[in-house]
């Protein structure tokens, strides 16, 4: 399993619990030593318990090299980051440079499988150039991974379905085999084309994205029209057709998977003269999403902060300590840029955002704690712990009862009761009294 990250480790670890050996290699010799101590270096629930276990009975080891792995390995998977290059194309460099190096390793018959999303087209590339390189047979898989962050065990442990690409019998059954423990409750392996697997994640990605920024545009067009989004997300969100996932107006989507697989297509779909209109739109109503709460927060102080603002959530969605993309670190960096001091707490976040936004921001120890002082509070990422806060408590800590809830987690009728001013999306304001 080459790349250690989100993916690759998760992944590697999965495997070896199925009963795999697996050897996990990455570049960043930090990760590395951390993960052959049983530490596992992001937030991911229950991940290291699997990950001691099949460390100390031998199934899983870690490296810096490939020739620790590759040329035992019946597959090789490659997991490395394809982060947005300059013009949002996806940086294929790492993805190309472990192809090359693996093909003067690889054993006969060793079946390569591309894990990184990557555009498509590119899984031809890479057993091109392997082609050119390798002197006995191999086969090639595209094998797009659909984890969450946060959920990305259990997501590993049990897909919804697998998609395995490649035109090789061989190694469709070399897969089929090393999936079989995960889908034993009838969850489909779904074969197809190389360029169909690649496209799929595209598409399954692009299609969740598009569901977010529908429901934040309709949230947009509830608040002008006095509808309540919350109501019409109900009364939509019954209908089996429509159903309730990703149908929650917030902030927008963000992570190093969305905004970044978005950019990817829209640029391929580019290459081939195609106008990807649906997914532009996307795009822009993400954008614009985070830019209206900057704006709202600086429009109800008249751009002059005198007391600073607190933020609750940093990471780009609960359950993980991811920031990439964050809605939050936009939202803090607009308001330190309009003259805000912030003060920001996170559950697993933190040291991650400090990471990005350095000693500007002020980080507190707890959700409390971040409000001592504050003109207001706007929540960026719903944790579960900020669900039930206690709201007497917020009020002697705050200088103003302000809240700005990017997520929508309280009833803005019973902030109102307790003497909060309650900017939320797509619902009208509630005022103390109102
Ligand atoms: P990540 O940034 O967390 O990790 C990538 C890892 O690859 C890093 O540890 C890095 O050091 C390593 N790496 C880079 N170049 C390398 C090289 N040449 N040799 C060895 N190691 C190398 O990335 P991630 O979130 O795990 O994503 C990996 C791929 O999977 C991406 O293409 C991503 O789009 C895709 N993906 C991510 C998710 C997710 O939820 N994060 C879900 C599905 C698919």
């Amino acid at each position: 399993m080459v790349g250690t990250g989100y993916v690759g480790l998760v992944a590697g670890v999965c495997l070896a619990e199925s009963g795999n050996d697996v050897v996990c290699v990455d570049v960043d010799e930090r990760k590395i030593k951390t993960l052959a101590k049983g530490e596992v270096p992001i937030y991911e629930r229950g991940l290291e318990e699997i990950l001691e276990r099949n460390l100390r009975e031998g199934r899983l080891k870690f490296s810096t090299k490939l020739e620790d792995g590759a040329p035992d390995a019946d597959v090789l998977f490659i997991a490395v980051g394809t982060p947005p290059g300059p013009g949002g194309e996806a940086d294929l460099s790492g993805v190309f440079a472990v192809a090359k190096r693996a093909a003067g390793l690889i054993k006969e018959k060793a079946v390569i499988v591309i894990k990184s999303t990557v555009p498509v087209g590119t899984t031809d590339k890479i057993r091109e150039m392997i082609a050119a390189q390798c002197p006995h047979p191999f086969d090639v898989v595209m094998n797009p991974e659909f984890m969450k962050e946060g959920a990305a065990v259990d997501d590993f442990m049990k897909p919804d379905r697998v998609v395995i690409g490649t035109s090789s019998e061989r190694a469709a059954r070399v897969m089929t085999e090393l999936y079989e423990p995960f889908v034993r409750t009838e969850k489909p392996i779904l074969r197809m084309s190389i360029r169909s697997a690649e496209m799929t994640k595209y598409a399954a990605n692009a299609m969740l994205a598009t569901k977010i920024s529908f429901i934040n545009e309709i949230a947009n067009i509830c608040e002008k029209l006095g509808a309540d989004v919350n109501d019409v997300r109900r009364g939509i969100g019954f209908d089996s057709r429509i159903g309730f996932q990703f149908l929650f107006p917030g902030l927008g989507f963000g992570g190093s998977c969305f905004p970044k697989d978005l950019d990817a297509l829209v640029r391929r779909a580019g290459e081939e003269s195609y106008e990807p209109r649906i997914l532009k739109a996307v795009q822009e109503v993400n954008r614009a999403q985070r830019e209206w709460m900057a704006g709202l927060v600086a429009g109800h102080f008249n751009n002059k902060f005198t007391d600073p603002i607190a933020v609750w959530g940093l990471a780009f969605k609960p359950q993980t300590d991811d920031v990439r993309e964050a809605p939050a670190i936009d939202i803090v960096k607009s308001l330190l840029e309009r003259g805000a001091v912030v003060r920001a707490y996170d559950p697993v976040a933190a040291r991650n955002a400090e990471a990005v936004l350095g000693d500007k921001v002020i980080f507190c120890d707890t959700a409390y704690e971040a409000l001592g002082g504050a003109a207001a509070l706007v929540i960026a990422t719903e944790w579960n712990e900020f669900r039930r806060p206690s709201f007497e408590r917020m009020k002697k800590l705050m200088k103003q009862p302000v809240i700005f809830d990017g997520r929508n987690l309280f009833d803005p009728a019973t902030m109102a009761e307790n003497g909060f001013t309650y900017y939320s999306v797509g619902r009208k304001t509630a005022r103390p009294g109102l």
